[in-house]
């Protein structure tokens, strides 16, 4: 199982992440952060790969 991890340095708050997986992912104060420890509809692939400025990673 992966957990997303958002750098909030990077993120720059579009909501897309939140969009993809509402259930993982919740935006605060402008940044996203990570609300559960793994997601459990999808690996977040999609999502990372989505970040416009690749904030999200996936820990082993
Ligand atoms: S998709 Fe990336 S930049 Fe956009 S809110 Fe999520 S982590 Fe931040």
């Amino acid at each position: 199982m992966t957990k997303p991890i958002v750098n909030e340095d990077l993120c720059i708050g579009c909501g897309t992440c939140e969009s993809l997986c509402p259930n993982v992912f919740k935006m605060e104060n402008g940044k996203s952060h990570v609300v559960v420890e793994e997601c459990g509809d999808c690996d977040c692939q999609e999502t990372v790969d989505s970040c416009p400025v690749s904030a999200i990673s996936l820990e082993a």
